[in-house]
């Protein structure tokens, strides 16, 4: 791996040279073989002719720990695309279903009443408290070589930033689809990535502890 400190551009530039020379012609086996050790990491259902495909590609199932790289990469149920994960990673530091606040104190000003009014509005709909806290940052219409964007007016308000992000993803069609599970010991907050959005639960029929453990985990080691 690359080393600690190393740049985030190093970084992809050694994920790169690794797939270029070693596992170009190998990657859609990978991805598939990456997709079923996920599987296996959230305890989901995983056919004996699935395990000894990976088995077979790997050489063996690696230690479930040497196997967190792989599932980071996006495989878990429940991630949301892009940015929108940071959102959802957000809302779950009000982690229900441990009974643990995980928001620490040295969070940036603001950010526990944004997502208590967003947690309010995505899961009841009530618009009241994100009302307010929205009222209190200022966006500002920048023309960007993009096309023209709204942005935090102050670039160190970290949740004007995440109120762009609420409106964007919004408007894509995907805040809508940020569900709390419907089991009241859990509420985790999940992705339904379903067709129809007729997802409930937190994980495919299971509502387990071992997939919010690990993504509590992850979050600590990015060091939110
Ligand atoms: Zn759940």
């Amino acid at each position: 791996m690359s080393q600690p400190g190393a740049s985030a551009g190093r970084a992809d530039d050694w994920f790169d040279d690794l797939l270029d020379d070693r596992f170009d012609d190998r990657l859609d086996e990978l991805r598939d073989a990456r997709a079923v050790l996920g599987a296996v990491m959230v305890g989901s259902n995983v056919t004996s002719e699935q395990r000894t495909t990976v088995t077979t590609m790997l050489g063996t199932v690696p230690p479930v720990n040497t196997l967190e790289p792989w599932i980071t990469l996006g495989t878990e149920p429940g991630v949301a695309p892009g940015r929108l994960e940071r959102v959802r990673a957000l809302l779950n530091t009000d982690d229900r279903f441990h009974g643990v606040e995980r928001l620490g104190a040295q969070a940036p000003a603001g950010l526990r009443e944004l997502r208590d009014g967003l947690r309010a509005y995505v899961v009841a709909g009530e618009q009241e408290a994100l009302d307010r806290v929205a009222a209190g940052h200022r966006l500002v219409l920048r023309v960007t070589a993009d096309g023209p964007a709204l942005v935090p007016s102050d670039e160190e308000d970290h949740v004007a930033g995440l109120l762009v992000d609420v409106l964007e993803e919004h408007r894509a069609g995907r805040l809508q689809r940020l569900k709390a599970c419907a089991n009241p010991a859990c509420q985790w907050v999940y992705y339904d990535a379903s067709r129809n959005r007729s997802g409930r639960w937190c994980s495919m029929g299971e509502c387990g502890d071992v997939m919010k453990a690990r993504a509590y985990r992850a979050r600590s080691r990015a060091g939110a």
